[in-house]
């Protein structure tokens, strides 16, 4: 396959350098040699180098476009030249729907919205539209100049949508050849969004066209692409999907969110941060253990690392940076030999819908997606060993013994049919609040033995838990800030009741203290909860949006009840850790032997709402309790020390215990070496 270096290159950076022309310094200082060694010394081994910027400044001796008048020589050859004879895989960085010089001087090729404005007077840089002739005057002739002539490695393709649709005369003429209907406001948006993604997809197919006459081997990576928000037609145009990821404030389980779902594609893939506190370009620098943290956490889940970095004005790079990098890609290098070929465990998946693959996911998914969200927060801080898989790779399905269904309902009937022949040969089904209603019905009836009654009318739900799936939770009516459905089990057994609120918050007629009123104290005769035998399989349902809640509130009692829940259906997982929700564990099989891997998440306080938490120092945690589905004559090695740990076989675990986790902690579970025979 194509790029297959990609997959041995773990420590990334991308360079920015954005640069206009106006500083009188600008990029008089670049020197390739000093360039590069320090990414050596910063231990990279492949970077994104500049071709062409959001300010449409190019970075090398273009003949068709507009080389930034303050670079004397050529930084992109002269950079990926030092970059090869160091080792170093480069591939060149080209800005597409924001191109500042395009924009001034070209007012055809600017991106119009429905009232006629452009944008790009009053800001750094435009916004263009692909579907001009700036495609062919300008970048598609560019990327042939890079292709034929400089020794990269592949592209790296900025910014390949703009972000509304475009209604400029070269769209409107395209729209009425394809459609043969008038580009207009009224269109359905479902239509625009098709154009969109077709006007991309023909483009990519073209800059595929130019690298095959030219140099077969380099690779397409366009940004944002491999992101949950785009369509399985682009996703199969790229050689390796991106996903920027870096944190935001108060979310550092975005890199764990991206990882888990993108190691499903069937494309290799980057996820990104940055090495910036707050975001591109800003120059300020995280501290060592904040990057390894977040490197960590990548390296855990079965991805390669990546850096963003920018260079300074005079075409220098920052040496602290460097020290950073050593350090943080300095933790990964000793990890990587362990970790090379190593495959995470597929056991349970949560199966985010993928109704349609010329559309964007987030036409259709909700806002923020808090759903899906929500569904991973619980499964990581309950130590589950899940994926996040897209219903488009439905045929994976048997890989899996677990199958968890978020909202919304947005699965198509050939999914739906594969989840039931699935299900009845043995997979255990949990579909969670709407994830299988639709017009008035809910899907898949038979394999959750239940019938949808009706939406409740209360846009608050109480539950009461049955013993055997109470786990942590306190013993009281559990509450959940949503709306919940009421379900008439036709075969299946209860496993929580259903408790209405004493009344919907009616002020000033019927109203308590808190806007959340008390449970009533009789169950309302509907289940919370259901199981159901199917053939070989079982169906769950539970009646409320439990995810989409947890990531709105927090709100610990329903993770502890997904977990409780999850402990009942799964009594024997692939792994348990008995540790705090802010360690995260994965397994992977490397070989005949199984790696467990645990990471930590110790943030600093949150502070406003525009902060994010910082990780200043990081103090390893003691002794956590493992155990891992494994023969009676395993051993448990810790990795990379290669440290032989007491284990103990018992009832098809071995159990050990990881005296310690800084940043991460690898756990080996191999087979015990036979001793020597004395003579
Ligand atoms: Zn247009």
């Amino acid at each position: 396959m194509r790029g297959e270096w990609f997959k041995d290159h773990w420590r990334q950076v991308h360079m920015d350098f954005h640069m206009p022309e106006w500083p009188d310094d600008a990029i008089d200082s670049f020197d390739a040699k000093a360039f590069v060694a320090h990414l050596a010394r910063g231990k990279v081994n492949m970077v994104a180098l500049f071709a062409k910027c959001h300010f449409g400044n190019s970075f090398y001796n273009t003949k068709v476009g507009h080389k930034h008048s303050g670079l004397p020589n050529d930084f992109l050859m002269e950079a990926a030249e030092e970059c090869r004879k160091q080792g170093i895989r480069t591939i060149a960085y080209y800005s597409f729907c924001w191109d500042k010089h395009a924009w001034d001087d070209n007012p055809d090729w600017r991106w119009v919205n429905a009232e006629g404005e452009t944008f790009g007077a009053e800001r750094p840089w435009g916004i263009l539209c692909m579907n001009t002739p700036y495609r062919e005057e300008l970048c598609l002739p560019q990327i042939e100049e890079i292709a034929r002539d400089y020794p990269v490695d592949g592209f790296f393709l900025d910014i390949p949508y703009a972000p509304e649709p475009c209604f400029c005369k070269f769209c409107k003429k395209k729209f009425k050849a394809i459609y043969d209907i008038e580009l207009a406001p009224n269109v359905p948006d479902e239509l625009l969004q098709r154009f969109k993604v077709g006007t991309c997809a023909s483009w990519l197919r073209e800059i595929r066209g130019i690298c095959d006459r030219h140099n077969p081997d380099l690779i397409l990576l366009p940004n944002g692409l491999g992101h949950l928000r785009h369509s399985r037609e682009v996703l199969l145009l790229q050689d390796v999907a991106c996903w920027e990821s870096q944190p935001k404030p108060g979310d550092y389980l975005t890199h764990s969110y991206s990882s888990r779902q993108v190691r499903t594609l069937p494309r290799p893939a980057q996820v990104m941060t940055v090495r910036f506190y707050q975001g591109w370009g800003d120059l300020t620098l995280k501290p060592a253990p904040q990057l390894t943290s977040e490197f960590a956490v990548m390296l855990a889940n079965g991805m390669e690392s990546n850096s963003g970095d920018q260079v300074n004005v005079n075409g220098t790079l920052q040496p602290p940076v460097y020290d950073l990098f050593a350090e943080s890609f300095g933790f990964v290098e000793a990890r990587e030999k362990t970790l090379k070929d190593a495959k995470t465990v597929p056991h349970t998946a949560v199966l985010l819908p993928e109704p349609d693959a010329g559309l964007p996911m987030a036409y259709y998914a909700p806002e923020d997606w808090a759903a899906w969200r929500g569904a991973h927060k619980t499964l990581v801080e309950s130590h589950v060993q899940f994926d996040l898989l897209l219903s488009g790779d439905v045929d994976k399905l048997a890989d899996y013994e677990v199958v968890i269904l978020p909202e919304p309902c947005a699965y198509t009937d050939h999914v739906l049919e594969q989840l039931r022949m699935w299900a009845a040969s043995g997979g255990t089904l949990i579909a969670v609040g709407g994830s299988l209603v639709k017009r008035g019905d809910i899907a898949l009836k038979n394999v959750l033995g239940v019938e949808l009654v009706d939406p409740s009318p209360f846009s608050l739900s109480h539950f009461k838990l049955y013993p055997e799936v109470r786990g942590e939770t306190a013993g009281l009516p559990l509450q959940l800030r949503g709306a919940s459905y009421k379900v008439a089990p036709s075969t299946a057994e209860v496993l929580a009741d259903l408790h209405y609120p004493m009344a919907e918050y009616q002020p000033p007629v019927k109203a308590f203290r808190s806007p959340h009123s008390p449970a009533q104290p009789t169950p309302s005769g509907y289940p919370f909860i259901t199981v159901n035998a199917f053939v070989e399989g079982r169906g769950v349902y539970v009646a409320g949006s439990l995810f989409e809640v947890y990531w709105r509130t927090n709100h610990h009692w329903l993770r502890q009840t997904m977990d409780a829940l999850y402990r009942h259906l799964v009594p024997e997982p692939p792994f348990r850790v008995d540790a705090a929700p802010n360690v995260e564990a994965n397994l992977m099989r490397s070989g005949g032997d199984m790696l467990l891997n645990l990471v930590q998440y110790q943030l600093g306080h949150q502070g406003g709402q525009t902060a994010i938490a910082a990780i200043e120092r990081v103090d390893p945690i003691h002794d956590i309790k493992c155990s891992v589905k494994a023969p009676a004559n395993a051993a448990v090695i810790l990795e990379p020390e290669g440290e032989e740990i007491p284990c103990s076989c018992k009832n098809g675990y071995v159990g050990f215990t990881v005296p310690s986790l800084k940043y991460m902690a690898i756990a080996r579970v191999t087979r015990k070496r036979a001793k020597k025979k004395a003579r």
